[in-house]
């Protein structure tokens, strides 16, 4: 079967001597664990920061190891007591074509109510990370204005679909005109903003009349920058990423914090996922709710080919991608 193993920790862009490929047998699963085809498997802005050497708030990913994720599989050989063959589960597994794994270490999908790769997308990580950042964090109010950007993304269009939710009026930064047109046309954002051929401040002024109350922040830099200047008095910034600075050669842009947030009584709060995990079921649960009763949409932009995974990772920092990132390694 084949694997990927982290060649190279990449200085600025990963290239593709960040990534080996191998060739290594199939593992035996032992007493208690389970043999898992990957299906599906989920690439995220986040590997980017694993890649390098250094403790963040996941360990890096070793060198010459492979690299790992989300994966939905299907389960080919049971060992336990609680899995069995057929069943799907969702797990942290490496980059490979099967992987063995303990039957605690995956947890079971139910695809009768939702399509398996959801659980990577608005029923999983990014679902729950833009429902506990935006509500918790962000706490929009009926009226108020939310900004998000990364907007077309896994994270960020479930942030403007949630604010929309509550009541209030959204607009999204993205990268592309199909992009916006998608945010208006099918999200029912109010505004959208392509930062690539706008001017953001301007059109950030044009399309928030009454300010900023609450800003979702997936990409730092520049753009951050812009959204500050027109934070109003209480607003609340979720700070979730920014992926404008994890490929970065070290030049400092950003948002000037002591100028900004301080005049404004503003509230600015870093976050990771992890920070809700006791509260999973409830967010899961919300999710699901809502996309059944047609008040969420989820775009996927699927990568097919276990050797295209590399490839759809890069995607990432170019914006390839609408909505979530996948690649599909394998049929059910
Ligand atoms: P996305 O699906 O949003 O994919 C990344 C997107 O970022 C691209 O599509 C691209 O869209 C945009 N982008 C890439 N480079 C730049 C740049 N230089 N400036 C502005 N935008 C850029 O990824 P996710 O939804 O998975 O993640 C979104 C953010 O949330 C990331 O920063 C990620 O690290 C963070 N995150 C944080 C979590 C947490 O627990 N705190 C958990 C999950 C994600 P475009 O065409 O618009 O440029």
């Amino acid at each position: 079967q084949k694997q990927i193993l982290l060649a190279e920790r990449p200085s600025g862009k990963p290239t593709a001597e960040t990534f080996r490929y191998t060739e290594v047998p199939v593992p035996s699963p032992e007493s208690g664990q389970v043999l898992i085809r990957t299906l599906y498997l989920s690439v995220d802005p986040y590997m980017r920061g694993r890649m390098n050497e250094g403790k963040s708030y996941v360990a890096p990913f070793e060198l010459n190891q492979p690299i790992s994720g989300g994966v939905v599989g299907e389960i080919v050989e049971a060992n336990g007591s609680k899995l069995k063959k057929g069943d799907f589960v969702i797990g942290n597994l490496p980059w490979q074509e099967y992987s063995v794994a303990g039957e605690n270490e995956v947890r079971q999908i139910d695809p009768s109510l939702a399509p398996i790769q959801a659980y990577l997308g608005i029923l999983g990580m990014p679902g729950l990370t833009a429902y506990f950042g935006l509500l918790d964090i962000g706490k929009p109010k009926e009226g108020e204005t939310v900004v998000v950007s990364g907007a077309a993304g896994a994270v960020g269009s479930i942030v403007g679909q949630l604010a929309k939710i509550k009541g209030a009026r959204v607009v999204g930064i993205a990268g592309s005109d199909e992009k916006i047109s998608y945010l208006i046309d099918e999200l029912g954002f109010d505004a959208a903003i392509n930062y690539k051929t706008q001017n953001v401040g301007k059109a950030l002024e044009e399309a928030c009349p009454n300010g900023v109350d609450v800003y979702y922040d997936n990409v730092g830099g520049e753009i951050s920058e812009a959204v500050h200047k027109l934070l109003n008095k209480f607003a609340r910034i979720p700070v979730c990423g920014a992926i404008s600075t994890y490929n970065s050669d070290g030049k400092d842009v950003g948002p000037r914090i002591e100028s900004t947030l301080i005049k404004s009584s503003v509230l600015m709060q870093g976050f990771v996922v992890g920070d809700f995990s006791s509260r999973f079921s409830e967010g899961a649960r919300e999710l699901g709710g809502w996309l059944k009763e047609g008040r969420l949409k989820y775009e996927e932009t699927i990568v097919e080919g276990f050797e295209n995974i590399p490839q759809a990772f890069l995607g990432l920092f170019e914006g390839t991608n609408l909505g979530k990132q996948l690649v599909k390694v394998a049929d059910p």
